[in-house]
Formats: structure tokens, C-alpha cells, sequence
């Protein structure tokens, strides 16, 4: 036998292998179950609201085609030019992870001849997006939206059902929020006047941003969505939208406030306010936290009419729609930032203690019959010392304990302890559920 510190020497020589550990991608992240919270909560509140409105949920695919997109949101917009998850599949198909949902909905409805349904055709959907933007608070790669769509009127009322239904949902969620609000009217109607923003822009074209001024010949409409230094300023006197509007958009504006004003939805009137996508038309709006977070706040969410998108991608011409998509991470944001309370959905009644290998057996039993019963129990069955489970009991908040132990298995029986008093009882075990629900009551 080799002596003992030779071997020891051999051990210590052994260079330890450093593992790498896997990581996210950046602007990728996980949903902590501590946030699922938030998620469990904002969901019941859109799939009940939407229910409530006849909006059928949609599930459609992550991956589409890279052209659907191209054609619908439009280049020279940063979703196209810049910020695509986009690659040649092994069939040699130019494929995305989707970056929004409402081309998806739009190429579905011709897809499956929803023309043929009774109109509008009304669906929500929800799921992740994906856009290779540059990482931020509350801007990420991966993110969720929640959308909903109508697809199949031109009448103003739906605008404002739509935006009703954000500001109910919102509300329900405890977060106060305002609407930001315009009309973009026709696209004709956009030509004359990203003319005359041009114009006017070009008089301060040397005061302008290299990225404003390739918007002057890209893109005009986005010069009014620049952040940059000095723009606020320049805006001012730009020449506005609404002076330009046809009578059909305009008189369709004015019904859609006075819906607005009908429910009370808190909305500010933003002439400048565009909308990055190519396939908006007439309405236009935007969702902003008014509570804590300032003028720079995320948008929780945004949308528009958009009557053009179906005849574009192949559908029936003429059909006119209206939609909105909510960021999920950004409303879990603003309910953060305004400490909204969550309701408690599950607080812990029952917990069970066990004591010994024939208790956790048996225990399997007990635990399952009070969770059939809809008793909410908890347990912790990887535990060994009753002071270790009592503890954890005293923190959920359970008001009863149950107590198993070797002789309690062998006779039976089970010990209830009451957590607030201390008292115990020995029960026999086949009448333990009756029991404690009576003390509950
Ligand atoms: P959009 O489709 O750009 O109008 O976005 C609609 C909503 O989705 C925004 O108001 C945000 O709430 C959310 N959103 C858009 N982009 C991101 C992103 N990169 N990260 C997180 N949320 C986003």
C-alpha cells in the first residue's frame, strides 16, 4: 500500500478544471418566480377583460417569414433596418423571430379567410417579441406584448373600444396612466404634409443630428420622435398634422375623443405624437405611467388603426383595422415604480409536519386529501426537525398545523395544533379533513 502522503501529494497537483458557466444572451432574462407574481396577476386581469369584450385569444408562431415583416411594419424603420433576429433556415428560408404581433394577425386573418366570419373579427394574443435593440432599462430583446386586434371595421367606436379596454385593464391593475393621442389620417394626406416637415426642417438642417438627418430623406415622420438635443425646441413651430387632415379623418378624430369623454379616459392630445410603423393610419395613441416615473417614462404600450396592412399583404382591399400591443415587462415596471399591492391568491391555511420515514409515507396521503379538498396546505417534506417545520409554518401564516409522527402512523392518528394558541389535539386521522375544515370556518 502506497503511503498515505504520496497520494495526497498527486491530489493537490491536479490543476481544478474551471467550468465555464452558461449565460443569458444579453438582453435576454429569466422570469424570477418572485416577478411571476406580477405576471400571474396582469394576465388573469387580459384574458378576463378580453373575454368580457368578445376578443378570442390567437396563438400564433414565433417564427415567421422575414418578408411579412419587410412588407408590413416597412423599411427604414429601426425594426427593419436594425433590429431583426433574422437568418436562413436549414430549408434555405429567410425566417424572424417575430419583432411584433399585428403583421402576424393580419397574415393569418387572410390565411384563414376570417374575411368569411362576421366582422370585425376580434382576437387578443400574447407572447415574446423579439428585437436586436440596444439593452436598457425596461428595453430589452426578448420582451412580451399583449395585443388586441379588430379586424374588419372602419368605425371610430372600435378605436375607442380598444382604448377603453387598455385604460379598464390598466385601471383594474391599480395603475394610473394617461393616453397620448393623434390622427395621422391617409396616406396621401402624409405625403403633402412629410413635404412640407422637410421643408421645414431643411432651414435648421445644420443644427440637426446625424440620425435626424438621414431622416430627412429616410424617414421625415420619425424627426418627430427624435430625443435629440435641441429638437423639442425646433418642433415647436413645425407645421402640425391635424392641419392637415382630410374631413374623413378628421371628423373620425372628433368621434373618437367624444367616446373617450364618454368613459373618462384620461388622454392629452400629442400632435406630434407618429408612431414608428409604416402601416398606421388615422388613430394613433400611446399609454404613459404618470406616477413616479417623469417625462421620460417607457411607453407601457401603443397602437393605431391600420386600414391599409390586409390589402398590402394580399387581402380583401378596403379592409379597414384597429389594434394595440402593451409590453408585459413594462407594465410590471410601472406597477413597481407605483408600489401597487398584489392580491394575496393563495394564503397558506393548513401546514403539514411530518416526523419519521413511515410519517412522510403517509403523509403523502394527508397532504394530497386537503389539496383535492381546495385547502390550501403546504408542506416541507425535506425537512427533518418539527422546529424547523413549525417555523416555517408560523412564516406562511398557517393557522393550523398537522403533526405526524411514528406513533401517530401506527395508531391512526394525527395531532392538530393550533398556530395562533399553541393547543393540540389528537384526531383520528380518517376525520382530520372534516375537522380542520370546521375550523376554519
Ligand atoms: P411597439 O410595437 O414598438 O409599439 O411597442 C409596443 C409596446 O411594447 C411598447 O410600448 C413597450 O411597452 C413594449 N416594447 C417595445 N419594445 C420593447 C423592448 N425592446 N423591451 C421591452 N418592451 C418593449
Amino acid at each position: 500500500m502506497p503511503p498515505k502522503k504520496a497520494a495526497k501529494k498527486v491530489e493537490e497537483e491536479v490543476p481544478k478544471k474551471k467550468i465555464k458557466v452558461p449565460q443569458l444572451l444579453r438582453g435576454f432574462r429569466d422570469i424570477m418566480p418572485e416577478e411571476e407574481l406580477y405576471w400571474a396577476r396582469i394576465e388573469e386581469v387580459i384574458t378576463r377583460i378580453a373575454q368580457d369584450y368578445s376578443f378570442n385569444r390567437i396563438r400564433l408562431p414565433i417564427l415567421e417569414q422575414t418578408s411579412l415583416f419587410e412588407r408590413s411594419v416597412g423599411k427604414g424603420t429601426d425594426i427593419i433596418d436594425k433590429e431583426m433576429f433574422s437568418f436562413v433556415d436549414q430549408s434555405n428560408n429567410k425566417v424572424v423571430l417575430r419583432p411584433e404581433a399585428t403583421a402576424s394577425v393580419a397574415r393569418a386573418y387572410i390565411e384563414h379567410g376570417m374575411i368569411d366570419r362576421p366582422q370585425p373579427v376580434k382576437m387578443w394574443y400574447e407572447g415574446p417579441m423579439f428585437r436586436h435593440d440596444r439593452p436598457q432599462a425596461g428595453r430589452y430583446r426578448q420582451f412580451w406584448q399583449f395585443g388586441l386586434e379588430a379586424v374588419g371595421s372602419k368605425e371610430p367606436i372600435i378605436d375607442a373600444q380598444i382604448i377603453i379596454m387598455c385604460h379598464q385593464i390598466l385601471k383594474e391593475l391599480g395603475l394610473e396612466v394617461v393616453f397620448q393621442i393623434n390622427s395621422i389620417g391617409t396616406p396621401e394626406i402624409r405625403r403633402e404634409y412629410e413635404m412640407e416637415l422637410v421643408a421645414y426642417f431643411k432651414q435648421f438642417r445644420k443644427q440637426l443630428s446625424d440620425i435626424d438627418k438621414k431622416r430627412l430623406t429616410k424617414n421625415p415622420l420619425r424627426l418627430l420622435d427624435s430625443k435629440a438635443e435641441g429638437m423639442d425646441e425646433l418642433k415647436i413651430d413645425a407645421p402640425q398634422i391635424v392641419d392637415w387632415l382630410d374631413d374623413n379623418s378628421k371628423e373620425h378624430f372628433m368621434k373618437v375623443l367624444e367616446y373617450l369623454d364618454e368613459m373618462e379616459v384620461p388622454y392629452e392630445l400629442n400632435p406630434f405624437l407618429v408612431r414608428g410603423l409604416d402601416y398606421y393610419n388615422k388613430t394613433v395613441f400611446e399609454i404613459l405611467p404618470t406616477k413616479f416615473e417623469g417625462k421620460n417614462a417607457n411607453a407601457i404600450g401603443g397602437g393605431g388603426r391600420y386600414d391599409g396592412l390586409i390589402e398590402l399583404l394580399g387581402g380583401r382591399e378596403g379592409t379597414p383595422a384597429m389594434g394595440m400591443a402593451m409590453g408585459i415587462e413594462r407594465i410590471v415596471l410601472a406597477m413597481k415604480h407605483q408600489e401597487v399591492e398584489l392580491p394575496n391568491t393563495r394564503q397558506v391555511q393548513v401546514f403539514f409536519c411530518q416526523l419519521g420515514d413511515a410519517a412522510r409515507r403517509t403523509g403523502l396521503r394527508v397532504f394530497d386529501n386537503f389539496r383535492t379538498q381546495g385547502i390550501p396546505i403546504a408542506e416541507a417534506f425535506g425537512k427533518g426537525s418539527l422546529k424547523a417545520q413549525l417555523e416555517l409554518a408560523d412564516k406562511q401564516g398557517a393557522r393550523v398545523a398537522l403533526i405526524l409522527g411514528q406513533k401517530e402512523v401506527l395508531d391512526g392518528t394525527i395531532i392538530i395544533r393550533d398556530m395562533e394558541s399553541g393547543g393540540q389535539e389528537i384526531v383520528d386521522s380518517a376525520k382530520v379533513v372534516e375537522i380542520v375544515k370546521k375550523m376554519l370556518k
